[in-house]
């Protein structure tokens, strides 16, 4: 879609100038100082232009060529065949435009499109000859690019021989390098422990990592290899679609995506986009869209190239994820355990889908690792539900108002002193119960879904509960049927929601011991380990009198969390709270003594995904751990069984590629009925 632009030639000429210098960046310098939607927003604009004035074409326009000439360092090699740009549909009536300008050139009514996700990496070009890896070439200008094998040949999904008994004389395999998430994150972790810089995003990883004068270094680095097409062969006939070209890659030794597909016309590329889009924030790798792309070789030459890219392939590209904005201010918010987070309040902006106005900064010591000030323009990132949270400061942007983030010296919200424990990133206020931050982030826990369980105790009504004093512990709670009258005045409390509040106190009163020692808010202590602690102790005084010694005995208690333990029942306060909860008449019933290995299922490791229609994914774990297993979060080669209810997404596709055995929802109701717990 060209939108009508009224720029003057000078405004073109420094918006050229402005889009070349964001390109050298970052394909260059591989560090980026825009988020490729500032990129792409920019592109487009110059593009409009361009359309309504071709007398100002410029031959340095970056919409006349691929890709920046590469750095020095590395030999320059030319490709066989350019390798191209894609165009680039942002929404699904550009899609659709596509799809009926390539059916009007070919005069055909239907048009079978292979899809393919669009990885978020480098192009790579590998050369074999008789089935022999002899070069790896990067993408460069499209004409020409780096001969980097001596780094290629550290990737393991890059096979240095074909699995081929008849290889073709020559072939060029064309793909993707990129890093995998977790890969992303652990180096990622690794650079900030190092005190060394920290990559933007996975695909800068990827592009820093294979720039490597050092093949050492890029060894060390947990980057793949997809393929996504054959560029060039000799001495082989081509099969007649480039979907089937992929399964003979495969069948050569190549990794391929295993979520490439074909589809029929615009309709089943769209559906295919919207599934997916879905998917995206569960998979182990960054697509930022995804490359359709004509299926019938035939067809493809018919359609041939336009200046900078196939005619017969199309990238839709996903909500970028990650966007610039500036920082209004940082606020310090305190969290349950006092710990004193500062966040960036934003100038809104749409970003992975939403708009955000607060990013984490996480804690001081990532301010002065970014470098942040206040008024500075960020890259801030959002993908899937995950908090938003700046990941760069555009220096280049930096206004002359720009000052610094001054972290306060005492809590923010009750005055107390701030403490930082030795090697812990983390500053916390001291204040505990005292603070009224950490009195109503503890009682939000408290009467959470997983820990008590009150229904219609809202944040809204904790944090005015606490405003007016009506609440200063949680045993408060249990006494709130004595206030009735004060919480009739409260706003938005009618008779009815102040029955119903009480009526599901009451009934709150009867809990678990695991909940209830999970509301406790131990740090440290989630709701696993507050299970593997109740069915070790199942008595409430042996665990509150248990040493450390004792409770590193409990299956997954570390010694950390045995000291966060001892050290909570060690403080009066808390001694003081459970007396206080017990006497206003919580109580749990006694589990039978049971030895642990008596148990039907104790020694096996259980996970438990997607949701369930008969029980909640709670009841699971609690029935499950009642006949002795454990329940894990994760899916790892030590999981015994997944339980997979309906949508169940990324640890499905673990467990299926580790080959843990799955059961269903009636798999589980069957074996729970078996041992009786149903
Ligand atoms: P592109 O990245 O949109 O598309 C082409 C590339 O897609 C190929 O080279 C290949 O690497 C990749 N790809 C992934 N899967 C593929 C598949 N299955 N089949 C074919 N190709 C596949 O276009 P481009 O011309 O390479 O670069 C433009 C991109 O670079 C834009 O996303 C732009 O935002 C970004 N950019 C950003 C900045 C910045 O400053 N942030 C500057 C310049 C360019």
């Amino acid at each position: 879609m060209i939108q009508e632009t009224d720029m003057t030639h000078q405004q073109m000429l420094d918006l050229i100038q402005q889009l070349n210098d964001y390109s050298y960046a970052y394909h260059v310098k591989d560090e980026p100082i825009v988020p490729d939607a500032v990129y792409d927003r920019d592109y487009r604009q110059l593009q409009s232009i361009e359309a309504e004035h071709p007398e100002w074409i410029q031959a340095d326009s970056p919409t006349q060529r691929v890709g920046e000439k590469p750095d020095s360092g590395f030999t320059n090699v030319a490709h066989t065949v350019p390798m191209l740009s894609l165009d680039n549909a942002f929404d699904n009536e550009s899609l659709a435009d596509f799809d009926q300008r390539i059916r009007k050139l070919l005069n055909a009514e239907q048009v079978t499109y292979c899809c393919e996700p669009k990885l978020d990496g480098l192009a790579i070009s590998l050369r074999y000859e008789e089935g022999r890896l002899v070069r790896g070439v990067t993408r460069g200008d499209g004409l020409s690019g780096e001969d980097i094998t001596s780094n290629i040949k550290t990737i393991y999904s890059v096979p240095l021989k074909l699995r081929t008994k008849t290889p073709p004389a020559v072939l060029e395999v064309r793909g993707e390098i990129y890093m995998p998430k977790e890969g992303f994150e652990k180096l990622n972790a690794l650079a900030v422990e190092q005190g060394e810089k920290t990559f933007v995003n996975p695909r800068n990883a990827a592009a820093g990592s294979l720039r490597q004068l050092d093949p050492k270094v890029t060894a060390k680095r947990p980057l793949v290899m997809c393929a996504y097409s054959i560029g060039y062969v000799e001495g082989w006939e081509q099969p007649e679609s480039h979907y089937a070209g992929l399964l003979q890659l495969s069948e050569w030794g190549f990794r391929t995506n295993d979520l490439m597909t074909t589809a029929e016309g615009a309709q089943g590329c769209i559906d295919y986009y919207e599934k997916l889009n879905e998917k995206r924030a569960s998979l182990s790798y960054d697509i930022d869209g995804i490359v359709y792309k004509v299926d019938q070789i035939a067809l493809q030459n018919q359609l041939g190239f336009i200046a900078r890219a196939p005619r017969w392939a199309i990238a839709r590209k996903f909500p970028a994820q990650e966007e610039m904005t500036r920082i209004l201010g940082v606020d310090f918010q305190v969290g349950r355990t006092g710990a004193i987070t500062p966040v960036a309040r934003l100038e809104p902006v749409f970003v992975g889908g939403v708009t955000v106005s607060n990013a984490t900064l996480h804690n001081k010591d990532e301010i002065a690792r970014l470098g942040v000030k206040v008024n500075d323009f960020v890259i801030v990132h959002r993908a899937g539900d995950v908090i938003p949270k700046v990941v760069q400061v555009v220096i280049d942007k930096r206004p002359e108002n720009a000052t610094e983030v001054i972290f306060p010296e005492a809590c923010p919200v009750c005055g107390s002193d701030l403490e930082q424990v030795e090697g812990e990133a983390v500053i916390r206020c001291t204040g505990g119960l005292v603070c009224g931050a950490q009195l109503k982030e503890s009682l939000k826990h408290f009467v959470s879904r997983k820990a008590m369980d009150i229904d219609g105790l809202g944040d809204k009504l904790i944090e005015q509960l606490v405003d007016q004093q009506l609440v200063k512990t949680p045993v408060d709670i249990f006494t709130l049927s004595e206030k009735k009258d004060t919480l009739l005045s409260m706003e938005r409390m009618g008779q009815k929601s102040v029955e119903k509040l009480l009526a599901s106190i009451e009934i709150a009163k009867s809990t678990q011991f695991n909940r209830f020692i999970y509301s406790l808010g131990i740090r440290e202590v989630g709701e696993a380990t507050a299970r593997a602690l109740t069915s070790y102790f199942t008595e409430l005084d042996d665990l509150m009198a248990a040493d450390q010694e004792t409770l590193v005995e409990v299956e997954d208690v570390g010694p950390i969390v045995a000291q966060h333990v001892r050290l909570f029942f060690d403080q009066e306060l808390n001694r003081d709270t459970i007396k206080g909860l017990l006497a206003a008449g919580v109580v749990w019933e006694k589990k039978q003594q049971v030895s642990a290995d008596e148990l039907p299922l104790s020694g096996k490791t259980y996970v438990v995904t997607g949701s369930l229609s008969q029980f909640s994914r709670d009841q699971v774990k609690d029935k499950l751990q009642a006949l002795g297993a454990k329940v894990s979060g994760s899916v790892s080669a030590k999981t015994d069984c997944l339980v997979a209810g309906e949508k169940a997404g990324s640890k499905l596709t673990k467990a299926q590629s580790l080959n843990v055995p799955i059961i269903d929802e009636a798999g589980v109701i069957a074996l729970l009925t078996e041992h009786g717990a149903i």
